[in-house]
């Protein structure tokens, strides 16, 4: 029985597994090819491969894919075979895909901010995302170079865990391909751990720990010390989208409160507008309510972590979306989360994408919580073992289980 055409794949093969990549189930599947004369020369796909132009003499040759054929494929991208797109190549193709970003190119090559700079950035915007005096050049400089120093680090923290994950995605669809990564995964995952351990410097855990609370506080209401007047029967509305501006940044931003009452500030300003009468009234009104919600958000963390005791909680975490349309990767994580997992995570398991956070109680209810975007357990919760260090309880917990290639 043939295959039909529209159920086969055109790889070029000779770029996509390089010389050396052990083949596990796809070792010695046949394949037919066009080579020179000589018996060493290289194997070609299709007759007008541009290696092939001045040759004299060209002979079709039948071939299984074996460690000496894989040295002889022709690397160039018109030579191309037709596989079977029957989910097994697929997977295989993918997996090697994965596997090659963990061997990048030289231009690839980061240098990571010093010690003693990171120490500074994060000092400077622990005093808040920019400087008081906006019209000092100097501090906005300084400011401005803190920002990117830790966005810079984020980035590469974010794209070393997204190689990570991927490869070790690949690694347990295909396990006869990890001897091949492993020297690589282990050194990839010590540039992560480094990365997240200087990253970790800009994020306050009490921050961390109010955003978590915020989750459970409840939306207000029109009291009457509330004027918002100026807004008419728009009153209430208004008043739900700023307590959403202000929830976000102190809940998905990860912002401390006060920034996060800057964000509730610029919600208001845009619903009023040019709007002149009521305007003080609705500012003093919305500086009460930012301080009482703080303050609430305080009292929360207060009640729901302080003196209970900590929590060991597993995430999945979920490697980066690539846009279908083009428009680059994103992080499916929230700040919070990101922020969280830099600076909680005691063990991880790049072969798996999961990582063992020992966290608060109000930060490890609301890992739990449904909303979050990581699949999440708690390590300690019916744990056998309980008395297991973290990396163990860790590689207790399989998060789903993937159909390895047979
Ligand atoms: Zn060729």
């Amino acid at each position: 029985m043939t295959v039909p055409e529209t159920d086969m794949l055109s790889v070029a093969l000779g770029r996509c597994i390089s010389a050396g990549t052990p083949l596990g189930p796809f070792q010695g599947a046949r394949f037919s090819g066009l080579t020179t004369a000589s018996d060493t020369g290289l194997i070609h796909a299709v007759e007008d491969c541009p290696y092939l132009r001045k040759a004299s003499s060209v002979r079709a040759i039948g071939f299984s894919l074996d460690a000496s054929a894989l040295e002889r494929l022709c690397t160039n991208w018109s030579c191309r075979w037709a596989v079977p797109d029957d989910g097994r190549w697929p997977v295989f193709l993918d997996a090697l895909d994965a596997l090659s970003r963990l061997w990048p190119k030289e231009e690839e090559e980061d240098t990571l901010p010093s010690e003693v700079d990171v120490a500074a950035a994060a000092g400077l915007l622990s005093l808040g995302e920019f400087p008081e005096d906006e019209a000092n050049a100097d501090a906005w400089e300084r400011h401005a170079e803190a920002r990117a120093c830790r966005d810079d680090l984020l980035a590469l923290w974010q794209n070393t865990r997204h190689r990570l994950i991927t490869a070790g995605d690949g690694l347990a669809a295909c396990p006869w391909l990890r001897p091949r990564a492993e020297a690589r995964m282990t050194d990839w995952a010590e540039r992560a751990e480094e990365q997240r351990r200087l990253l970790s410097r800009f994020f306050g855990p009490r921050t961390l720990a109010d955003g978590a609370a915020v989750a459970s506080l409840a939306a207000p209401v029109l009291t009457a010390d509330t004027d918002f007047g100026v807004f008419g029967s728009d009153a209430p509305q208004v008043l739900r989208r700023i307590w959403r501006a202000w929830r976000a940044g102190a809940r998905g931003d990860a912002k401390p409160l006060a920034e996060a009452a800057m964000a509730a500030d610029q919600e208001l300003h845009e619903a009023l507008g040019r709007r002149r009468k009521g305007r003080d009234e609705a500012e003093e009104s919305l500086a009460r309510l930012t301080t009482a919600w703080a303050e609430q958000a305080r009292l929360a963390t207060a009640e729901r972590s302080a003196g209970r005791p900590w929590r060991l909680i597993a995430v999945r975490i979920p490697p980066q979306h690539r846009s279908p349309h083009g428009g680059g990767v994103h992080d499916p994580l929230t700040s919070w989360e990101v922020a969280v997992v830099a600076v909680y995570q005691v063990a991880v398991d790049w072969y798996r994408g999961t990582a063992a956070l020992w966290v608060p109680q109000g930060i490890g209810e609301q890992l739990l919580a449904a909303e979050g975007t990581m699949k999440a357990v708690d390590l300690l919760q019916d744990a056998e073992d309980w008395a297991a260090p973290a990396p163990a309880l860790l590689a207790t917990w399989e998060p789903e289980t993937r159909a390895a290639v047979a």
